[in-house]
């Protein structure tokens, strides 16, 4: 398939805004933005008031130091480095769960007002030569922020020079966090990097998946479910290395635990090398799983190992769902997550027979790089047992508090603590969905209904925390529409 947005040539990565349409500010329905997203009319809202969100650098950052013997040197004052220390933390325990030795490392060259002013390119260059010279990493990632995208550092022309000079790759990152208020971005911008410096033309075919993830947490789940069906796992970027990453190319197919996370990666790697990217719903509820296995099946050619699957693990799990499903059936709930979940989440709660009160995603990509609308909503455009209010805003808690206090719904579900805390305080029952495996296949859904039944039988958590607690938010704040924030259609 041939992918437009895609220019490997270049350092740079258009923003999801520009490349896919991506939105951060919508107020409407299901039906509308779906209706909008076939005629391809969606159109970003610009709000009169925003707090503040994340920024792009660290999802591409955090992408990068996944990888096991890597250095990232990132040009910039020192608190954009903030991320550092916890995306080192996590590489490592990461990495002591699966054997392995962590050695990739981040350094911040603590860029001044001197430098803002006369440039910090001959600093750079040293940091770099002393990182390769100290740390030996197998790669070498240099990557832009705010402040050296402002006074125009050529970084590009660096690192040019530098191939010449170092035996190891070295990749230009931009991931100046002003270019995209989508964060999202950054996972982009990651794995263009990975695409341009590491990955290398195939060589042989291999008997192995590419799957991309965020923490591995069902790694041997994964690894023995794909050995069923005669392929290895490629588990990326978390523990992987660098001499891994270089062989993408040669693998059967690329699949992702979550569309958004895996868009750029996958259609680079099926434009650039032919390998085939799994596009369907994340594995997440029945009928996602279903879904994403006979897509793999199907793209791998293993329809009648995947089928025999499919029927000895729906006669021991479907029963036991069915069953949990009568007793959640009537629920009312509010979803805010990134909008890799926030539509597949939606379905899985249809699935249970719970009514989607309310959808919020962090931001809407009406279409991913192949063109086509992101498989989620199409399915809910097709099948969605009610059209539902929908809105896109980039994680403004402000609002999230709103429609929780109009709808009062019996759960509030989303994937980010800082989201989650605010609604217990409110006395909503939550569910933190913060492992991106919580509602994976028929045993991942199965534990899910029993998570939301334990949550709603007992509510003294969230009541108990209200009553103590003072939200800084009024009453006349509760009594606003969302909408008035928004500029008009
Ligand atoms: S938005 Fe800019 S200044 Fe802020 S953390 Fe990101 S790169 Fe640094």
């Amino acid at each position: 398939m041939k992918i437009n947005s895609i220019n490997i040539r270049s350092s740079n990565v258009r923003t999801r805004e520009n490349r896919l349409g991506s939105i951060t500010g919508y107020q409407g329905d299901l039906a509308n933005l779906t209706r909008q997203t076939r005629c391809g009319q969606v159109k970003n809202r610009e709000r009169c008031f925003s707090q503040s969100s994340t920024c792009l650098s660290s999802c591409a950052i955090s992408q990068l130091t996944r990888i096991m013997d890597v250095a990232v040197i990132y040009h910039t004052p020192a608190g954009c480095t903030a991320v550092a220390p916890g995306s080192t933390v996590i590489g490592e325990q990461l990495a002591v769960k699966v054997g392995k030795k962590y050695e990739t490392v981040i350094i911040g060259t603590d860029m001044n007002e001197i430098d803002t002013i006369f440039g910090g390119l001959t600093s750079l260059r040293e940091i770099v030569l002393k990182t390769v010279e100290t740390y030996r990493p197998k790669a070498l990632f240099i990557s832009g922020s705010c402040v050296s995208g402002v006074i125009g550092e050529d970084i590009d022309g660096l690192v040019t020079d530098l191939k010449s000079e170092l035996d190891i790759p070295v990749i230009a990152v931009h991931c100046e966090g002003f270019k995209s208020r989508i964060w999202a971005s950054g996972f982009d911008i990651a794995d263009h990097a990975v695409l341009q410096g590491i990955v290398k033309p195939p060589k042989e075919k291999r008997q192995v998946i590419n799957f991309k993830n965020f923490y591995e947490s069902h790694r041997q789940e994964i690894t023995d479910l794909f050995a069923g069906f005669g392929v290895k796992t490629q588990f990326l970027y978390t523990n992987s290395s660098v001499e891994d990453l270089s062989h993408l190319s040669e693998s059967l197919a690329t699949v992702c635990i979550c569309g958004t996370l895996g868009t750029y990666l996958g259609n680079g790697l099926e434009s650039l090398y032919g390998v085939p990217y799994i596009r369907t719903l994340n594995p997440m509820g029945v009928i996602g799983y279903e879904a994403w296995l006979r897509e793999i099946g199907r793209v791998i050619n293993k329809i009648y190992e995947v089928e025999s699957y499919i029927e000895r693990e729906r006669a021991i799990y479907l029963p036991q769902i069915t069953a949990l499903a009568e007793q959640l059936a009537g629920l009312r709930a509010v979803i805010g997550m990134g909008p890799g979940y926030t539509y597949e989440v939606a379905r899985v709660l249809q699935e249970l027979g719970i009514e989607v009160a309310w959808a919020a995603a962090w931001h809407y990509d009406y279409k991913h790089d192949n063109g086509q609308p992101p498989p989620a909503m199409d399915f809910l455009d097709k099948h969605a047992a009610n059209n539902f209010p929908l809105s896109v805003a980039d994680q403004q808690n402000f609002e999230v508090m709103n429609i929780l206090n109009t709808q009062q719904p019996d759960l509030y579900f989303s994937r980010h603590p800082g989201s989650t805390v605010w609604a217990v305080k409110q006395g909503i029952a939550s569910v933190y969905v913060a492992d991106e495996y919580m509602i994976f296949g028929y045993k991942g859904m199965l534990s899910f209904a029993k998570t939301i039944l334990d949550t709603v039988r007992n509510r003294s958590f969230e009541k108990n925390l209200a009553a103590h607690t003072r939200m800084p938010y009024t009453d006349w704040w509760y009594r606003q529409n969302n909408d008035a924030l928004l500029e008009k259609e």
